[in-house]
């Protein structure tokens, strides 16, 4: 990481956003802005988490006709958590932020980037799908938070959110808002230095795990931790495609487990950390 990528990282990590860059590129320390980033070191990158909300508590119906007994099986005395998140680490110089979040008011977003704040926005958001608690966080009302960012998205995402259906999705209007600052990628293209689209589609038909030489970002592969590593087969009435996210569940879940590289997800209430294989299903050992 180069100096800039370390100042702004330490910066997140003490909890107050101190930097910002002059027009010539230059950092200057400066204007506070309190923001909630949780920064963990995984291998050699640090990845800042941003938390919206509290975790909270998912009914079973959630999940559908999945035997209820199964559930219970599952997870004993715990609670099928959902938590919200979104990330960002510094690559080649480049702060990338993984999805955005739902945005608002209490978007850790408006802290960290308070309108006419000169504090340097994000270059890139790797956009894992286009549900809007992944991407709302890039509209301000209806104009593009953020205009001066790349938002890198799968092509036949773009295509799903692009459908005449869809046109009057949030999605769709931050899609537009963004314009020629769109950047569509195919699977299996490295789309910044380093970092590597893969294909996850099932949940949405573009559904996207980012890959770096540290970890998966594996946004919405799985949501209640606690229920899905035991029971890949159980799929949250979000997975648009059930079969498909079922069988790109188990089998990155597989290969997380055989790599030893961790995984990050958008809605464990821990959201970092490594997949073991079980006898039956998976094991999830946040970090
Ligand atoms: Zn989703
Ligand atoms: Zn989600």
């Amino acid at each position: 990481m180069n100096i800039y990528g370390r100042v702004w990282m330490t910066m997140m990590a003490m909890g107050f956003a101190a930097v910002f860059a002059r027009a010539d590129g230059e950092i200057e320390q400066g204007q506070k802005a309190e923001a909630r980033a949780r920064p963990v070191e995984v291998g050699e990158m640090t990845v800042s988490i941003y938390t919206e909300g509290e975790p909270r508590v998912a009914q079973p119906s959630l999940f559908g006709d999945f035997p209820k007994t199964e559930i219970e099986a599952a997870i004993g005395s715990n609670k099928l958590m959902l938590a919200t998140h979104f990330f960002s680490f510094v690559t080649d110089g480049k702060i990338v932020f993984v999805d955005s979040g739902t945005g608002g008011k209490d978007s850790p977003l408006q802290r960290l980037f308070p309108p006419r704040s000169r504090i340097r926005h994000p270059d890139a958001f790797l956009i894992t799908h286009g549900h809007f608690d992944h991407i709302g966080g890039l509209l301000l009302g209806d104009a593009p938070r953020f205009p001066g960012a790349k938002v890198y998205i799968s092509k036949p995402e773009l295509e799903h959110w692009g459908k005449e259906e869809n046109k009057d999705s949030p999605t769709a209007k931050a899609i537009a808002a963004y314009g020629a600052n769109v950047v569509p990628f195919d699977f299996d293209t490295e789309v910044l230095p380093g970092v590597w689209a893969r294909d996850a589609s099932g949940h949405t038909p573009g559904s996207t795990v980012f890959e770096t030489q540290d970890v998966y970002f594996v946004g919405d592969l799985l949501h209640v931790a606690a229920l899905q590593f035991a029971k890949p087969d159980a799929c949250a009435s979000y997975d648009m495609d059930k079969d498909g996210a079922i069988a790109m569940r188990k089998a990155w879940l597989s290969k997380a487990a055989r790599e030893g590289k961790p995984i990050v997800g958008a809605h464990f209430t821990s959201p970092v950390g490594c997949v073991r294989e079980a006898k039956e299903g998976f094991i999830f050992v946040p970090q």
